[in-house]
């Protein structure tokens, strides 16, 4: 196998690219790269790969170029990528960020107005929210993003994300 990244032709790992159930074939210089934390680190050398490979007609490539260029700064060569609107969204899901969505996949923000899908009885609260009802100034929920607060009734409840959708 040859690394999906630098393609030199070496002992490969499959690195899955997050969210997604997805991998590439990757060479341990690129994972550590890849798994580096500290952006000063980053081997600036090895990462010229990434002229390369920023052509891939892979979408996981892609996604994994992305994110090493984004981690360098590299604005410009992140400009000259050609992503879709789909593989960028991937992209930018890094697993450091909690990209919360609605049950149609619509990322939400804080501030969001949305509308309840289903009937939800409200544990503790004594009230169902109904299906159809409007949520305004909904803020997200840092540690889980299936989940944000919401007020119903003048509670302050929270939602889960599958039961809402962005107006
Ligand atoms: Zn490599």
């Amino acid at each position: 196998m040859s690394c999906a990244i630098c393609s030199a032709d070496t002992q490969t790992t499959k690195y899955q690219v997050k969210p997604k159930d997805c991998s590439v074939d990757v060479c341990d210089n690129c994972l550590s790269q890849i798994d580096q934390p500290d952006s000063k680190k980053l081997d600036t050398n090895h990462l010229r790969c990434l002229d390369n490979s920023m052509w891939s007609e892979s979408e996981a490539v892609l996604v994994v170029v992305y994110r090493l260029l984004a981690k360098l700064s590299d604005q410009d060569k992140l400009d000259m990528m050609y992503l879709d609107d789909e593989t960028l969204n991937w992209a930018k899901q890094d697993e450091s960020q909690d990209i919360h969505k609605d049950a149609h996949g619509v990322v939400l923000n804080n501030g969001d107005t949305v509308t309840i899908i289903k009937d939800l009885p409200v544990k503790g609260a004594g009230f169902v929210a109904k299906q159809g009802l409007v949520v305004k100034n909904i803020s997200l929920n840092k540690s889980d993003s299936s989940l944000v607060l919401g007020k119903i009734n003048g509670t302050a409840i929270y939602l889960k994300c599958s039961f809402i959708k962005k107006r």
